[in-house]
């Protein structure tokens, strides 16, 4: 049903920024002027060879509502507008319908059972030509093709990030947003020598060309050098801390060590299981008319009193002994992967992500080699603060 429209040249779907639907014939796109213009101001920046990061600022800068916003706007839906992103108007820059054509299907399922969207072959697309009016004029097309084809490498695909050292695991400090991977070039004024690296800039920044969020770059070594200061740090006070804990545990109960926790844990069981054969031996007495009614009343509460007394102490015991053996299993288990990271030559992103929750990093101050960062790093254990 669906395939059938789209070959006809029919539009199903919503309609794509610059176009909306026609209220009679449902399937048909007119040409919206408010939008359209936006449409037609961003294929002439890029034909004149502005990056998409720089239109996304510009756009942003001047208040223009993008696409989804637009949308809302429209539908009188009140949701706070968002910005531009490169990637939205890198996707707008190829999209056919504006020169009149109708691709359908690039994308679609992995399978039946597998509802993964997932790019299908050039083969599987259905096109339909001049179907729709046109906002962009061939030559303008033509010309952002070219544009788009001499891009350098590391522009070309959005998706290299997922092999980053850090991916996933940065944050930015003051826009909450991720920080994302960029490789980094830089030559000495001194030697001349080149040094490729990576580092890490806050997506807000990167894809709306600054005008969202500030820069907030980090180096990928400054920030393993700021890791392993920390965990080396983290090493040091875990040996401090166990005898912190050590000491909190005795004040709490009136100079005890754990090891006397432990005894006083003991008899208290030996003296409530007493309670016990007490309680079976005094009602076998009643029966036996041994003792008389007052009597094992008086008996039988004063046992049950003792008892409900001890078995609160136990459990407060049991309860301090068990979060106690908890944090110094966690702390034992922590201390060799916290050794291993210091010793590793090649830090590897598994690594990071057992240790590491995640790493807010905000503005650094300072320039070039004074540069410093506050760098926040939450670890994935609770053990160490
Ligand atoms: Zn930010």
């Amino acid at each position: 049903m669906l395939k059938a429209k789209a070959e006809q040249g029919a539009y199903v779907g919503k309609a794509p920024y610059g176009f909306v639907k026609d209220h009679v014939q449902k399937n048909r796109l007119l040409i919206d002027d408010y939008s359209a213009g936006v449409v037609r101001r961003i294929f002439d920046m890029r034909a004149q060879g502005i990056g998409c990061a720089s239109i996304a600022a510009a756009l942003n800068s001047e208040g223009i509502l993008c696409p989804r916003s637009y949308r809302h706007m429209l539908m009188g839906v009140e949701i706070p507008p968002k910005k531009w992103i490169a990637c939205s108007i890198y996707e707008m820059l190829s999209n056919e319908s504006y020169i009149g054509h109708s691709v359908r299907f690039k994308t679609g399922y992995f399978s039946y059972k597998n509802r993964l969207v997932v790019d299908k072959p050039e083969g599987e697309w259905i096109r339909c030509e001049n179907v729709f009016p046109t906002i962009i004029s061939l030559e303008t097309w033509e010309a952002v093709r070219k544009m788009q084809n001499n891009r350098p490498e590391r522009y070309k695909s959005w998706k290299n990030e997922a092999k980053s050292l850090f991916y996933g695991l940065l944050r930015c400090a003051d826009c909450g947003g991720s920080l994302i991977h960029k490789k980094s070039y830089s030559k000495s004024r001194v030697t001349g020598e080149v040094t490729n690296g990576h580092s890490y800039i806050c997506s807000k920044n990167q894809t709306t060309g600054g005008s969202v969020c500030s820069r907030h770059t980090i180096r990928e070594q400054a920030l393993l050098d700021i890791i392993r200061e920390d965990i080396s740090r983290q090493l040091e006070s875990i040996s401090i801390d166990e005898y912190k804990i050590a000491r909190e545990v005795q004040r709490c109960f009136n100079g005890e060590s754990l090891v006397e926790i432990k005894a006083r844990l003991n008899q208290l069981t030996v003296r409530l299981e007493e309670l016990d054969a007490f309680g079976v031996t005094l009602y076998e007495d009643r029966l036996n008319s041994v003792i008389n009614i007052e009597t094992f009343k008086m008996l039988s509460e004063k046992a049950e009193i003792e008892k409900s007394v001890l078995t609160e102490e136990r459990e407060r015991i049991l309860e301090i002994i068990s979060s106690e053996e908890n944090r110094m299993a966690e702390i034992d288990s922590i201390i060799p992967k916290l050794r291993d990271f210091l010793s590793m030559e090649e830090v590897t992103r598994e690594t990071l992500a057992t240790l590491i929750d995640h790493v807010v990093v905000s503005e650094s101050e300072g320039r070039s080699q004074n540069r410093t960062h506050d760098v926040r790093i939450v670890y994935r254990f609770e053990a160490v603060a």
